[in-house]
């Protein structure tokens, strides 16, 4: 190994255990104990250097289904359909979201199910997904699943929308971004990395992996897809540990979409980061989504 390497490699490793020591403080802040995610690192990072045909072969056996974004700004018409912002459609006789301060909720994007490429999920059915803002200014951010307590969110699913009427009560909150109806590029995906959570089998990574111009080039290794925008289906872009819900059996909620910061300017994960969004049937009977928020 040339010592040009070694040295970005022992930079490399410090940063990444310097991030998991601050993750593993900001957790345990919370009140949650997740293992030694620092520990975890330290057998993580090492350096290895895996075959990039055994490495891609193994990639491609987890390939799935992933719908992009492609967007469009508009008006907004409260329509049951995939959008960001805008009017919400909610259904008449329902109260819109609020936080428990009291504040309204702000209407972020909702997800036509079907729209999904999942199997088993409900026809006719809407997530609606809002967030308090004033919260998040007020030095409350909400990251979604592993905030128990203090949630400044709501994901809600309506099912029979195609039976029911909208409120038309338009906006309570101010938009937090620009709104846009959505169209998909379907494409197939591989995950962006080996998370562990994605029961991959080892194998180790190509000294060259990832690649990529940047952070939202889906040509993540020749021969190898991954995309880091806003999308339903696939697998999520992590850009800390991997945080998948688990549901009242034990179950891993699945990855219903992320919604990424270029698209969300005036949202907590504007900076640099994600929203997720999750799915499971809780009882063999109700659908629940779930939220994590993850910052760079
Ligand atoms: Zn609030």
């Amino acid at each position: 190994m040339r010592p040009f390497k070694l040295l970005r490699y022992c930079i490399e490793y410090c940063k990444l255990v310097f991030k998991a020591i601050k993750y593993e403080l900001w957790l345990r802040s919370r009140g949650v104990h997740v293992g030694s995610v620092v520990k975890k690192s330290f057998f993580r990072v090492k350096p290895r250097i895996g075959d990039p045909d055994k490495f891609r072969q193994t990639m491609l056996m987890y390939a799935k289904k992933t719908r992009e974004f492609q967007v469009q700004e508009e008006a907004g018409e409260p329509l049951p359909i995939t959008k960001i912002a805008g009017q919400p459609w909610w259904p008449e006789g329902i109260q819109r979201p609020k936080c428990k301060h009291g504040h309204a909720m702000n209407f972020v994007a909702q997800i036509f199910i079907p729209d999904v490429p999942l199997p088993n999920m409900p026809e006719s059915s809407l997530l609606s997904f809002h967030y308090c803002d004033q919260c998040t200014s007020d030095g409350r951010t909400f990251f979604g699943w592993i905030d128990k307590e203090n949630r400044g969110y709501d994901l809600s699913i309506f099912h029979d929308i195609d039976k029911r009427k909208p409120d038309m009560r338009g906006l309570l909150a101010p938009s937090m971004t620009k709104s846009y109806n959505v169209s998909f590029r379907d494409i197939e995906e591989v995950p962006g990395g080996l998370c562990e959570d994605a029961n991959i089998e080892p194998v180790d990574e190509p000294r060259d992996f990832p690649q990529g111009r940047d952070d939202f080039d889906e040509d993540i290794y020749p021969g190898l897809k991954h995309v880091a925008k806003s999308k339903i289906g696939g697998w999520p872009t992590w850009v800390q540990f991997p945080e998948w819900p688990v549901n009242q059996q034990g179950e891993k909620y699945k990855f219903l979409g992320q919604l990424d910061w270029r698209l969300f300017d005036g949202t907590a994960w504007c900076s640099g980061g994600y929203a997720y969004l999750f799915i499971t049937v809780d009882n063999n009977t109700q659908f629940k989504a779930e939220l994590v928020i993850q910052i760079t």
